[in-house]
């Protein structure tokens, strides 16, 4: 069994405790206006085209997005990388795209990660069936958990689905007493309005439990941008300003108020 990954993130900081290898997995039943990683939204792999320099030269090369991987071949990456992951008390983190749009390789994945001792985490939208989220919760350790929207109209909107699904998997990870970070992307005129911080802080008050360990706030940036146009998908995000440090700092304190640590960032 292979699993279909557009890349692989050694000396990640950003995904969970300590130095991991983050492994991006291909294709996500979602449509983020913001996505960064347009790359990672189909389920199939993709050919590119990648402009490359040489001096003042330019080449246009023709790259592949999205290669199989066994289990086996995952341990093989995480192994050169032991030391550091074990100093650090790191791990190894599923991101993408989506994970669990994978949920036969994902199990296995864990399954041998965790037996070969290492922390796991899952970085997942939550739109996935639960039986998958069940079956993985022995596997792992962490899960990263967005909220992108709480208005389900909204989110339908900007997202391409539903929250219902994801909002009921959400209660059934607070439950199982796995490890928990709530991630909010902060997308300015959208999801960053009064109303819709007050019902988010009112939310995670409600919801909030002893794993639930921390929220990250991610400002919207604009780094993905122009890898939009090489994968022909539309941006949607033209005149969209990034929060600025002041504003995330405001927000940061905002929802300290839950009693939860808070990150900037991932
Ligand atoms: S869930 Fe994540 S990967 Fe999927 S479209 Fe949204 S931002 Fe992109």
């Amino acid at each position: 069994m292979k699993g279909l990954i557009f890349s692989v993130k050694r000396y990640s900081i950003h995904d969970g405790p300590g130095i991991r290898v983050t492994f991006f997995m291909k294709g996500c039943p979602l449509s983020c206006w913001w996505c960064h990683n347009p790359e990672g939204i189909s389920p199939d792999p993709e050919s590119v085209e990648q402009i490359e320099k040489v001096g003042e030269m330019e080449f246009i090369v023709p790259k592949q997005a999205g290669e199989y991987y066994s289990p086996g071949e995952i341990l093989v990456i995480l192994e050169k990388e032991k030391i550091f992951i074990e100093e650090s008390k790191g791990g190894v983190t599923f991101s993408g795209g989506e994970p669990m749009l994978q949920p036969e390789f994902l199990l296995e994945a864990l399954r041998k990660c965790k037996s070969a001792g290492y922390h796991t985490a899952v970085d997942t939208s939550g739109y996935s069936q639960p039986e998958n989220f069940h079956s993985i919760i022995p596997f792992t350790d962490l899960f990263l958990f967005d909220i992108k929207h709480l208005d389900n109209l909204k989110h339908l909107n900007f997202t391409g689905v539903s929250n219902e699904l994801i909002m009921s998997n959400l209660r059934l990870l607070l439950e199982s007493g796995k490890d928990i970070m709530i991630r909010i992307p902060v997308i300015p005129g959208i999801n960053d309005d009064k109303e819709h911080l007050e019902s988010l802080r009112d939310f995670i008050l409600k919801n909030k439990s002893r794993n639930l360990k921390k929220i990250n706030l991610l400002p919207y940036h604009r780094i993905g941008s122009s890898k939009y146009k090489k994968f022909q998908v539309p941006y949607r995000m033209d005149g969209v300003e990034v929060p600025s440090p002041s504003r995330m700092k405001e927000l940061k304190q905002y929802f300290e108020e839950t009693g939860i640590k808070v990150k900037i960032g991932g």
